[in-house]
């Protein structure tokens, strides 16, 4: 399994932050908005890294900056070692050719005139990859790459499913060859049989073309099956960064844990144990001093409303931006009775106790 480092790195991240201006309550203010907040990370060829968050965290906005399609407001983006920043035009728009984005709803991205044929020979041709004599070639090997069948290329984006239209879509951005694929919530919109089968084709051609992926997901569960590493966010910041290993076997962040402990659990009854997170997440407008995660959080004490949490690095590969983390590692092992999910379990057992504690801050189910 790959893992990202200097010698290997094809994307790097380094400080990237994005803030908006937006509408103040009168029409003639303007209040900042902080949607990307000094975010760093890496990824190397071959490699996913899932980016995984609440809506509003800054996920999505993260990605939007990596395919060009929003202007970061201060930080790097290193493509193969090159600050894309510096890059002339002509070699942007090459870039662009091996950074592509794959949408939540391919429907809103694909041209309702035209053929599902003519969709995915247009990047083709646009960046000279095929001519006019070789492109039907093309479409149909791309077609078939992503499971679906000549016949296919004469219809319309209107009469395919949302699993096929996603199907649709990755043809699309393969079809200018790339080195890294964008995933925006690609399966979030689809049933979870349908999710299996796009992440299933995802990997596989992964494993057949060494593509890397950006996986962006609201939720744990999905990413899962296809993440080497994890990087979590809440509120513009990264607050873990690590192996999938490490994080779902040892959520070291309390708001990954509250994450894992909310995911579905995936045996056939087994019990659903539920740490619930409290509220909604704060607006980034007026984001909450220290540690953005303190007024949601039960371990939370008073250092934490007044100091930043900075991501410091563990032995196992992780960062953990949190003044605790090293302290709820050690909490004590879970009780005999609660063994069916030891992890999940002890985890429970710490939200209720720091629930009774500290008040109605956080709900258990
Ligand atoms: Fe909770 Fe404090 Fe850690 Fe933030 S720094 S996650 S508030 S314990």
């Amino acid at each position: 399994m790959p893992a990202a480092d200097a010698a290997t790195t094809l994307l790097t991240v380094d400080g990237l932050s994005k803030q908006f201006s937006v509408a103040g309550t009168w029409p003639w203010q303007r209040r900042r908005l902080s949607a990307v907040n000094d975010i760093s990370f890496s990824i190397a060829p071959g490699e996913t890294l899932s980016l995984v968050g609440e809506s509003g965290c800054g996920k999505s906005t993260a990605g939007r900056m990596l395919v060009g399609l929003t202007a970061p407001s201060s930080g790097r983006i290193l493509f193969e070692g090159r600050d894309i920043a510096t890059l002339s035009s002509r070699e942007r728009r090459a870039l662009h050719r091996h950074v592509q984005l794959i949408f939540q709803d391919p429907y809103g991205s694909l041209n309702p005139r035209m053929t599902v044929g003519e969709l995915i020979a247009e990047p083709a041709l646009v960046f000279g990859l095929a001519d006019r004599h070789s492109v039907a070639a093309r479409v149909s090997e791309l077609l078939g790459l992503v499971g679906l069948a000549d016949r296919h290329a004469d219809r319309y984006p209107h009469e395919f499913s949302g699993g096929q239209r996603q199907r649709i879509g990755i043809a699309r951005a393969l079809a200018v060859e790339p080195r890294l694929i964008v995933c925006d919530e690609p399966v979030s919109a689809l049933d979870v049989s349908v999710q299996a089968q796009i992440v299933n084709l995802l990997r596989s051609l992964q494993d057949r073309f060494g593509l890397s992926y950006l996986f962006i997901s609201h939720g744990l569960s999905v990413v899962r099956h296809l993440s080497h590493r994890v990087a979590v966010m809440y509120l513009g910041n990264i607050v873990e960064i690590g192996p999938k290993g490490a994080i779902f076997a040892r959520p070291a962040h309390p708001y990954t844990q509250a994450l894992l402990a909310a995911a579905p659990v995936a045996r056939p009854g087994a019990r659903r144990s539920r740490a619930v997170l409290a509220g909604d997440m704060p607006s980034p407008l007026n984001p909450p001093s220290g540690c953005r995660f303190h007024p949601r959080c039960p371990f939370a004490v008073e250092r934490c409303q007044r100091e930043v949490p900075a991501l410091t690095p563990g032995d196992d590969g992780r960062s953990v931006a949190c003044h605790r983390w090293r302290e709820l590692a050690a909490a004590p092992a879970e009780a005999p009775t609660l063994r069916h999910a030891p992890r999940t379990a002890r985890l429970l057992a710490l939200y209720r106790s720091a629930a009774a504690a500290s008040g109605s801050r956080i709900g258990i189910n």
